[in-house]
C-alpha cells in the first residue's frame, strides 16, 4: 500500500498565510466580521502560546545550563551572544537611519498640527535594569516577565551545577518536566496553519491597501531596510561564523519566519524557532539559551523599524536631524531594543524612548501608529531571524572549540 505522505509544518502554514490574505482581501467589507469572530480563534492560539511559553524557557533555559556543566562555559557563551545582539542590533538602527534619509526625499508631508499620542511611559535603561532582578519566586511566571524568568533559570541552573552529584533526582525530574513541555508544545505547534489564518485575516481585512495610502513610501522604505539587513547581515554572519549556507539557513527558517510575520510576537514565536534552530542543527543546550534571551533583548527588526520613522517624522515636522543625533538615536535604539517585551506593538512604546532622546515631539508617533501593526509585522520576523542567526553562530563556535579542545 502507498504510504500517505504528510504535508510538512512549513507547507501548512503557508497555505495558511496565502489563504489569509486572500480572504482578508476579499473581506475588506467585513473587517468587522473578521474581528469578532476570526480573531478570537486566533487569541485562542496565542493563549496556548503564551500558557506554554515561560515554563518552555524555564525548564530549557535551566536544563541547558545543567547539561553545560560548566559555569565559565555558561558565561562564554552568554558573552559571545549578548555581543553579538548588541552588534547587529546597532547595525539596525544605522541600516534604518540610511535607509530613512535616502527614502526621504520621497516620504509624504504628513500636516503634524492636530496630532497628539498618549504615549505610554516607556521604562529607562536603569529601571529595565532593575526590572531584570526578580523580587519574588513566583511573579516572573504569573506576569509572564521573561527577563525574569530567564535570571531565574540561571540562578537555579547555576546552583544545580554547583551542588553537584547529590541532584541527581532533581536532574532527572527537570529533564522530565522538560521533556513534557516540550511535547505540550509539539501539540500546540500542529495547531499553528489555524492560528496563522486566524491571526492575520483580520489584521488584512481591517487594514487592507487603503489605510496604508500615503504612508506606503514609509513602510516600503522600513521593508527594503528589514530584507537588506536579513540578507546582508544574517547571510554574512551566518555562512562565515555559522558554517552554514544561508540558503539552507533562511529555508529552515521559514516556519518561525511566517509565524514571527503573522503573529508579531518574538515570544510567542520561541518555540516554533526552537524547532526549526534545532532541526537546522544548532545545539538544544545553545538554543534553550540563546533563544529566550534573543525574543526578549534582541530586536534588530524594531531598532530599524525606530531609525525609519525618526527620519519620516522629523522630516514631518521639517527638522534636520544632525550626525551626532543620529548617534544618539543608535545609542538609545540599541538600549530601547534591549527593554522591548517580544509581543505586538512593544516597539511602538518604546519608540517614544528614541524620540525624547533627540528632542523630537512624542506626538509624531500619532503619524505611524494607524499603521503599526504593518510595520510590526515585518520587524518581529527580522527579530527571530537575528535570534536564530546568533542560534547558529554561537553552537557552530562552541562546536569548533570542542573539536579544538579534542585534538590538543
Ligand atoms: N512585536 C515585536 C516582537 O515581538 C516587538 C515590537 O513591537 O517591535 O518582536
Amino acid at each position: 500500500m502507498k504510504e500517505k505522505k504528510k504535508m510538512s509544518l512549513a507547507m501548512q502554514i503557508f497555505i495558511a498565510l496565502v489563504l489569509a490574505i486572500i480572504a482578508g482581501l476579499l473581506m475588506q467589507n467585513y473587517a468587522d466580521f473578521a474581528t469578532n469572530y476570526i480573531k478570537p480563534f486566533g487569541t485562542i492560539f496565542l493563549n496556548l502560546i503564551k500558557f506554554i511559553v515561560c515554563p518552555i524557557v524555564l525548564f530549557s533555559i535551566m536544563c541547558g545550563i545543567i547539561s553545560m556543566s560548566d559555569i565559565r562555559k555558561v558565561g562564554s557563551i552568554g558573552l559571545k551572544t549578548v555581543v553579538f545582539y548588541l552588534c547587529t542590533t546597532a547595525f539596525a538602527v544605522t541600516i534604518g537611519l540610511v535607509g530613512g534619509n535616502l527614502f526621504k526625499g520621497m516620504f509624504p508631508v504628513v500636516a503634524t498640527t492636530d496630532l497628539s499620542y498618549e504615549a505610554a511611559e516607556a521604562t529607562s535603561f536603569m529601571d529595565t535594569l532593575v526590572n531584570i532582578f526578580p523580587s519574588n519566586f513566583i511573579s516572573p511566571m504569573v506576569e509572564a516577565n521573561m527577563l525574569q524568568v530567564i535570571v531565574m533559570a540561571i540562578i537555579l541552573g547555576f546552583a544545580i551545577i554547583l551542588v553537584g552529584e547529590k541532584n541527581v533526582r532533581v536532574v532527572n525530574a527537570f529533564n522530565d518536566l522538560n521533556e513534557i513541555f516540550m511535547k505540550c508544545m509539539e501539540m500546540i505547534l500542529k495547531l499553528s496553519p489555524i492560528g496563522v489564518f486566524c491571526l492575520l485575516c483580520p489584521v488584512i481585512a481591517s487594514n487592507g491597501p487603503t489605510i496604508i495610502g500615503s504612508l506606503a513610501m514609509v513602510l516600503l522604505a522600513a521593508y527594503i531596510c528589514y530584507f537588506v539587513h536579513a540578507v546582508v547581515v544574517y547571510s554574512l554572519t551566518v555562512s562565515t561564523l555559522g558554517g552554514m549556507s544561508p540558503v539552507k539557513f533562511f529555508k529552515g527558517m521559514m516556519p518561525a519566519i511566517m509565524f514571527a510575520f503573522s503573529s508579531a510576537s518574538s515570544v510567542g514565536t520561541l518555540p516554533i524557532n526552537l524547532s526549526c534552530t534545532e532541526k537546522l542543527g544548532a545545539k538544544r543546550e545553545i538554543a534553550s539559551f540563546v533563544l529566550p534571551l534573543g525574543a526578549t533583548i534582541n530586536m534588530d527588526g524594531t531598532a530599524i523599524y525606530q531609525g525609519v520613522c525618526a527620519i519620516f517624522i522629523a522630516s514631518c515636522y521639517g527638522i534636520q536631524l544632525t550626525l551626532p543625533q543620529m548617534l544618539t538615536i543608535v545609542l538609545t535604539a540599541t538600549l530601547a531594543s534591549i527593554g522591548t517585551a517580544g509581543v505586538p506593538g512593544a516597539g511602538m512604546v518604546m519608540l517614544a524612548m528614541v524620540l525624547t532622546s533627540v528632542g523630537l515631539p512624542i506626538d509624531g508617533i500619532a503619524l505611524v501608529a494607524g499603521v503599526d501593526r504593518i510595520f510590526d509585522m515585518g520587524r518581529t520576523t527580522v527579530n527571530i531571524t537575528g535570534d536564530a542567526a546568533c542560534t547558529m553562530v554561537v553552537s557552530n563556535m562552541e562546536a569548533k572549540k570542542e573539536v579544538r579542545k579534542a585534538n590538543k
